[in-house]
């Protein structure tokens, strides 16, 4: 079963999805009014168009309800973002994505239906925050407010020493999902395994955990 995707504004964050779901096989629709971002599309997209998303008879025409998800990213102009996104959800699209500018725009899209809210910019933010001051984090993934998965380079201490002998669950609180190298990944490592050195750890545990461990801002 192969979902239908569409995506509304082609800056450098629509366009990116497009590229991506494209990459991975989906079918994609790319909508913009801009002429030039159009044709960029062409090559990235199934079905590139110029088109402008407010224009409901354009919607209709298009079959946009026929869409399984319909990725609303026009940035600046927030009144068109915001009436895209209600006549999109007004129309039965079933998943409706959009990109918000600030808290308040967030809001307003929470209230009109919208199913998936991103703050792209406030979220990359967060991310090269937490980066610059949190030891060789590489990736943070918030599971809940109290639990999280990180992965981090090993700390020299570790190498040559088997996670039991680390005693890693009950001495740092934290489970090892997976071990990154060189040669590849090792998933759902037993307690025999070695660390080496330049071993990527995949861990998750508790955020009080993993700040005693200063491995969380
Ligand atoms: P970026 O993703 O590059 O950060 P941005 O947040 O600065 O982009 P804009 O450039 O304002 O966002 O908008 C993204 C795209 O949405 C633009 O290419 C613009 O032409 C397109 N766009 C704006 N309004 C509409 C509309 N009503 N219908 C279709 N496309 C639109
Ligand atoms: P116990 O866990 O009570 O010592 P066990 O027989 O369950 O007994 P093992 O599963 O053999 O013990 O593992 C011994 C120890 O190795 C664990 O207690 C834990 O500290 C650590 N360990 C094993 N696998 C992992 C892992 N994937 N991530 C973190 N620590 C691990
Ligand atoms: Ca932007």
């Amino acid at each position: 079963m192969n979902k239908l995707f569409a995506v509304i504004g082609l800056g450098r964050f629509g366009m990116s999805i497009t590229e991506e779901l494209n990459r991975m096989g989906y079918e994609v629709l790319a909508m913009d009014t801009d002429e030039d971002k159009v044709n960029i599309a062409v090559d990235l997209a199934t079905h590139a168009v110029r088109a402008d998303a407010m224009d409901e008879q354009v919607l209709k025409s298009l079959g946009i309800r026929n869409f399984d998800v319909v990725i609303v990213a026009i940035g600046q102009n927030i009144q068109a973002n915001i009436l895209t996104s209600i006549m999109l959800k007004e129309m039965g699209v079933k998943t409706v994505g959009a990109k918000a500018q600030n808290h308040l725009h967030g809001k307003v899209l929470e209230k009109v239906g919208v199913d998936i809210i991103v703050y792209p910019e406030r979220d990359m933010g967060v991310k090269m925050a937490r980066s610059l001051v949190s030891q060789n984090i590489m990736e943070l993934i918030d599971l809940s407010p109290d639990y999280s998965i990180i992965e981090f380079a090993a700390p020299a201490s570790f190498s040559g020493r088997s996670i039991l002998e680390l005693d890693v669950r009950r001495q740092m609180g934290v489970n090892i999902l997976a071990i990154k190298r060189p040669g590849g990944i090792i998933m759902s490592p037993g307690a025999e395994q070695m660390i080496n050195e330049r071993d990527i750890l995949v861990v998750v545990g508790r955020n009080d955990q993993l700040r005693l461990l200063g491995r969380l801002p």
